[in-house]
Parts: structure tokens; sequence; C-alpha cells
């Protein structure tokens, strides 16, 4: 192609851009970085987070927020914080946010992250990935927990990870079978044959009320364990495949809490499974200005170098975390700064610069506009 032809697409591509809203427009270079957004279509980024908390690093360099002119590192951004549980009431896990203004104006540059609120939070993270790290460990975005994929599924009551037929299934942590087999006749879903071959993992651990907590692994390949055996952290314990009702092969995994039999008993699965290192977890509660909270709305989480969404809970037939109570959660997002922005066709509702911070739940309260 020649060069003034080139030229033409450059101009044609530039005039398709929407203008950019985000505070980012003042710092992003004008490289092809800031224009390499995720699609909800492909939500998972190009270079998976494969890193479990025992590896080193974020597993690449395009992760990396593209701020390095104007933020300086700190400390806080390489260390791990050890997770201190508290008691502290859920209202004061908001941390003291000093990059968010009251008004909802960005901050003209980057600044250093806010003090790390580590001891205000917390987390329960029990589990480890119940996928190895050679595979796909990471949760689909596209249904998460409480999503409908866009109307076009029921209600998702746990998480998938996208893995081919064979992949190992791997225990989250330490407990007894509760039960191996199929659900032919032991109903665990909304009918019968619907997690197909099945694995049901009690936990020497219980939710932040009380009650006994159990991890499930549907739609497996073989089953390689057997009901009452005892289960360590990381035994496999089947492979994945894509028996009940299952579009495709996958690994799909949820908590439950109290009633192992109960569709109705889940929790959501991001809040007990231990972030990637240097990666952490949004979770919030997005209400209307009474309080209520709201199903169904969008939010667009947006770095320098991606754009994610996060989905608040479609129905009630899901449950906020005991120790929570949010309607949200987005895991799997390199520590640093987004723009959370929710918006009604093109009018924003809600919008706040908030950082993530590394290895843990970093809380959002959402009170959207009328
Ligand atoms: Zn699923």
């Amino acid at each position: 192609m020649s060069h003034w032809k080139l030229l033409l697409l450059a101009l044609l591509i530039a005039a398709c851009q929407p203008a950019q809203q985000t505070p980012f427009a003042a710092t992003i270079p004008p490289t092809r970085n800031a224009l390499v957004s995720e699609q909800i279509s492909s939500p998972v980024p190009t270079a998976h987070p494969v890193a479990s908390r025992t590896s080193t690093l974020p597993p690449s360099a395009t992760f990396t927020p593209t701020f390095t002119p104007t933020i300086t590192p700190t400390p806080t951004d390489t260390l791990t914080p050890t997770i201190t549980p508290t008691t502290a009431p859920i209202a004061s896990a908001t941390p003291t946010d000093p990059t968010s203004d009251p008004n909802n104006t960005p901050p003209p540059t980057w600044t250093p992250p806010p003090p790390d609120p580590a001891a205000q939070i917390d987390d329960h993270y029990h589990f480890i990935r119940p996928i190895g790290e050679g595979d796909v460990n990471w949760i689909d975005r596209t249904y998460p927990y409480g999503g409908t994929s866009g109307g076009r599924l029921q209600v998702h009551h746990g998480v998938d990870l996208a893995n081919p037929r064979g992949t190992p299934v791997l225990a989250a942590a330490d407990g007894e079978v509760f039960y191996a087999g199929n659900d032919d006749t032991t109903r665990f879903g909304p009918q019968n044959r619907y997690y197909g071959s099945l694995v049901v993992i009690q936990h020497n651990f219980t939710t932040g009320d009380g009650q006994p907590v159990f991890s499930l692994y549907g739609h497996l390949e073989r089953v390689d364990v057997e009901t009452g055996q005892t289960i360590a952290q990381g035994m496999q314990i089947g492979i994945v495949g894509g028996t009940g009702v299952a579009f495709g092969p996958h690994l799909h995994f949820e908590v439950r809490a109290g009633d192992p039999f109960s569709f109705d008993a889940t929790l959501n699965p991001e809040l007990w499974i231990y972030p990637f290192r240097n990666f952490g977890t949004f979770a919030g509660r997005v209400s209307d200005p009474a309080g209520n909270l709201l199903y169904d709305v969008t939010l667009q989480v947006q770095s320098t170098s991606m754009t994610r969404y996060a989905f608040t809970y479609a129905d009630d037939s899901v449950n906020p975390d005991p120790v929570f109570g949010e309607n949200f959660t987005l895991g799997d997002l390199p520590t640093g700064y987004y723009n959370v922005t929710v918006s009604d066709n093109g009018r924003i509702r809600f919008q706040k610069i908030i950082y993530a911070y590394p290895n843990r739940t970093t809380w959002i309260d959402l009170e959207l506009r009328p």
C-alpha cells in the first residue's frame, strides 16, 4: 500500500475513535497500547495471568499500565501484604482513597497509590485455583458469578475456567470428598444431569457467619476420587470435560455454604480464591441513593492498557458473601489505577479512579445517581 493510502487509512481510523472521556486522555501516550482494549466478547487479556501466589512476577509487561512517566513506584507495588483478618465492619472496608475526588473529577496526573488499607479488609482466600498454572487458571469474564452473559444464559451460580477436555482439575483446599460421581439421581443443580460428573469437597473452615464451606467441580470427564476420601489442596480430583449441561469442555467451579445440595446456597468463588501475585480483586455494592442493591448493572473498569467489565448480580438467586455483602466482583486485576464508570446511554452515573491493591480485595461502594 502506498504512503498516501496508509495516511488516509490512519486518518480514517483516528476519526473513528470515540472521543476520550476518561482521565487517561491527558496521560495516554499516543501509542498503539492506548488504543488496545479488551472487548466484552474477548475479555481475557492477551497475556494471561498464569502466575500464582508462589510465582515471582506478573507475567507480562503488557499488563502493566503505562503510567511510568507520572507514577512513582512505591514499596506497596511490590510487597505481598500479610492478610490480617479483622472483625472490622464492612462499612470500614472502604479505603481512604486520596486519588478520588468528591466531585468525581479525575486527578490531573497519576499520583502514588494511597496507603494500603489491608488491615481493614477481611479477606478469606482459602482456595487456590482449581486449575494448574500451565493451563487456563483464570476466570471467564464473559460469564462471571451472578451474570447471564448478556441475557443469553441463566444466572451463573459459579465461575468457569475454559480448558480443554482432559485438563487436570485440582482440589482448591484441604478437605474431605462429600460427593464424587454423577448427578443422574442425586440432585445438585436445578435439575438432574446438570453438572454431569462432579466432585464436592467439604472443607475444614467456615463462612463468615459460621456455615460449612463446600467447593463443587462440575462437568468433569472423569472423577479421580471417592466419596469420603481425605483430600489435600492441589491434589488432582478429576479431569475437565463437558458432561451435564455444558456447551463445551470447561471446569465449572462453585463455592457453597451450609447445604451442599442447594443450588441456591452458592457464594462468589472470586472472594475465596487467592489472587495472582501482584493482582487484586475489586468487590463492591452498586445501589441507588436509597441503598437498594441494583441488579444487572454494567461497570466499565479501565486502565491505560485495557478495559474490562463487571456486572452486578442479575437476581437474588446468588448470594452476597456474609463478610462483604457485595453484589459484584472483578478479579485478576493487575495492581494499579482503574477508572471505574457506570453509564447509561452515554450519561455517566458514576465515575471514580480506584487503585486495585495487590493480593487482596479492594472494596468499592457505588451509589448511582438517579
Ligand atoms: Zn459454569
